[in-house]
């Protein structure tokens, strides 16, 4: 039994990663968990960032604790990495009700999972607040402040900076975490044998640990960037607004997850609906970025060389192409499908009709 909210924050959150805090102690932070506020000496061109995951819109109860206490700084860092910064530090903001509150099994793993993902990434907790609420129907929220430092003050990877004629790539698989989000929906999750279940969303959670080593590479490439948190096309047609320019992308060259394919039939899905996911659902964090053709070869030759990213995939799925600009509106911030016309491998135009929605010339979707 945790006696008061002191106690919580020295049990759960004010010890994580002693090395790593003492390490961030020798490179610009003054002060970490236990005053009014951290202190930090920055130098350098930082990206900050915010994001929340509430219970029952972000995640469904009972998820496991520690897959929870990473995602929560995962879907941070992925904002981060897609400006070109590297994690330094981040602030945990928990509204916690009742249920949870002497539950002291998920704060442990939860702490965990929390711990470890800072160490990936080489970041550290500088603080954080706690508010309790008796409202007994209240979701857990949990909310991430991170701050990330640019690997080089001037290269930035910024949404505004797609050029046309530059290749269109994506990192790692996509549509693992669609299909696993859609298999709880459905149910069909619970057919599959409990220890497939456990490695499916171990699978469908999985966020690249050589990240930062990629991005360490990616800005001396490209300038061009964004983490795809709410599907493929819509994020990419962010790029394509504030750069104002198309896309021809090409949907047989999508990296769609092996191990998703290999459970479609168990899980009573057809391949149509894994593409679906991988064009439409953002949970994999991927991240989209545009290269100049001429940079491609040395650019996949470096990634090779390097012995951080063996294993990290980028695939090229399309081309930014030249659109005639009455077609943009005032607002940049906007999400607009019709921007992206999808072909075949034979640069054939091509309306895929996914279930109830077509996807060429789509409009925004959730
Ligand atoms: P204050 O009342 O000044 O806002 P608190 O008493 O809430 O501060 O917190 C005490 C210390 O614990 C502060 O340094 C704060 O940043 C830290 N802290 C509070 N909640 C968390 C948390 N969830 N994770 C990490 N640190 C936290
Ligand atoms: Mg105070």
């Amino acid at each position: 039994m945790v006696s008061d909210e002191f106690a919580f924050i020295h049990r759960y959150f004010a010890n994580l990663n002693p090395a790593l805090v003492k390490r961030a102690k020798s490179n610009g932070l003054v002060l970490g968990i236990g005053d009014d506020a951290a202190l930090v000496q920055l130098n350098g061109t930082y990206a900050v960032t915010t994001d929340s995951l509430i219970e029952q819109v972000h995640f469904f109860p009972n998820f496991p604790a520690k897959i929870l206490g990473a995602r929560s700084l995962e879907v941070n860092f992925s904002d981060l990495y897609a400006m070109g910064a590297l994690p330094q530090y981040v602030t945990l903001s928990l509204e916690i009700p009742e249920r949870y509150m002497d539950f002291d099994e998920f704060w442990s793993a939860y702490s965990d999972g929390l711990a470890e993902c800072l160490e990936r990434h080489n970041c550290t907790l500088i603080g954080g607040n706690i508010t309790h609420t008796i409202n007994r129907a209240a979701p857990l929220a949990i909310s991430v402040t991170a701050f990330g430092k640019q690997v080089d003050d001037n290269k930035s990877l910024r949404r505004n900076a797609a050029k046309v004629g530059d290749l269109i790539y994506v990192t790692g698989s996509l549509g693992a975490n669609g299909l696993y989000v859609k298999s709880c929906y459905n149910n069909t999750l619970r057919t599959l044998d409990s220890d497939v279940r456990r490695y499916f969303e171990k699978h469908a959670y999985f966020y690249d640990p050589h990240m930062a080593d990629f991005i360490k590479v990616l800005v001396n490439y490209s300038s061009c960037a964004i983490d795809v948190s709410d599907g493929l096309l819509g994020d990419l047609s962010h790029i394509l607004m504030q750069s104002r320019c198309g896309a021809l992308l090409n949907y047989e060259s999508l990296p769609l997850d092996r191990i998703s394919s290999a459970l479609l039939e168990e899980l009573k899905v057809s391949p149509k609906s894994l593409l679906k996911q991988a064009l439409s659902a953002g949970g994999d964090y991927n991240l989209v970025f545009t290269l100049d053709p001429k940079r491609k070869d040395k650019f996949e030759r470096e990634l090779k060389l390097n012995p951080a990213l063996a294993d990290f995939m980028v695939t090229p799925i399309g081309e930014v192409i030249e659109l005639n600009s009455e077609r943009f509106g005032d607002n940049d911030l906007a999400t607009d499908g019709g921007l992206i016309t999808i072909v075949n491998n034979n640069n054939e135009e091509v309306t895929l009709r996914l279930g109830s929605g077509s996807y060429n010339h789509f409009i925004a979707h959730s």
